[in-house]
């Protein structure tokens, strides 16, 4: 293999790719060649975005496949590698992208119930996805797992805490199993994006005062697109990245 960034052969499972970074890493990385399972809650999008992919990657290697998935439901995580499996194979790359938000404000405010909403879909399933994946990993001696993270997992924040405590453990959950596995051969990092232009985001980019605060400090002076995760995410999988374990990469225009 000449080609750093080639993923030709490899399956890839990303969550919450039907929109916004996940949909955009899993188009680079068929596009590199790998057979890519595009997952979200909605199997419409999953089977529309599967098309597209495909369409867009039609003389290449690489090929998608739908499998809907609600990462808060164990069982539904334990059916997407199940499923995974009996489609591509075993699991080389898996993506925990998908997260949830559902509260902004004081933590002075926040309902028990968003919180632990916030834990069980950021952190726990995360971490039970990883661990139905990790074991036939260790068999092979093989594999690659990225958590997207986020900047607000780095600092504090008035209004954003309770999503930053999950995203810091996101931080924390791949250095763990980059220190447990590493002798296995199996990597893992966590990207942290700062303000990217998705649907998730819409809130924060579309408000003037917060766009402008966003991008003032920002070296590039913009916010990001959702194609500029999918890149980071293609160098983390690939040879390009086989050095790279247990680290957080901010992508962030520089902030
Ligand atoms: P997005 O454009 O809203 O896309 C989110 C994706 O996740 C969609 O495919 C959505 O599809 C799926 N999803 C949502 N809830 C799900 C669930 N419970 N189970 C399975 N799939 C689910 O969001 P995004 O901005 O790309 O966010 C992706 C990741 O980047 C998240 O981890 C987020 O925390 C992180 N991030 C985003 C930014 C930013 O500025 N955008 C910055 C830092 C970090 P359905 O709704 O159809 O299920």
């Amino acid at each position: 293999m000449t080609d750093l960034f080639d993923l030709t052969g490899k399956v890839a499972v990303v969550t919450g790719s039907t929109k916004g970074i996940g949909k955009a890493i899993a188009e680079q990385m068929a596009l590199h060649g790998a057979k890519v399972v595009v997952s979200s809650r909605k199997e419409d999008l999953c089977d529309s975005v599967t098309a597209e992919i495909n369409e867009l990657v039609q003389d290449g290697a690489g090929e998608a496949t739908a499998i809907p998935c609600h990462i808060g439901y164990k069982e539904q995580l334990q059916h997407l590698v199940d499923e995974t499996h009996s489609r591509f194979g075993t699991i080389d790359i898996l993506v925990c992208n998908a997260a949830v938000n559902p509260f902004y404000g004081s933590m002075l405010d926040v309902p028990d119930t968003a919180f632990e909403k916030v834990m069980d879909s950021n952190i726990k399933s995360n971490h039970w996805l990883c661990q139905m994946v990790i074991p036939d990993m260790v068999v092979r001696k093989d594999g690659v797992i990225i958590i997207t993270s986020s900047v607000g997992g780095t600092r504090g924040h008035a209004f954003l805490g309770t999503y930053g405590i999950s995203k810091a453990a996101d931080m924390q959950l791949a250095r763990n199993i980059a220190v447990e596995y590493g002798p296995d051969n199996i990597r893992a990092n966590a990207i942290a994006p700062g303000l990217i232009r998705t649907n998730f985001a819409r809130a924060l980019w579309e408000d003037p005062e917060i766009l402008a605060e966003a991008t003032a400090n920002a070296a590039l002076g913009r916010i990001g697109e959702p194609e500029e995760i999918g890149g980071v995410a293609v160098f983390l999988a690939a040879r390009a990245g086989s050095f790279v374990t247990g680290q957080t990469l901010v992508v962030d225009g520089g902030t």
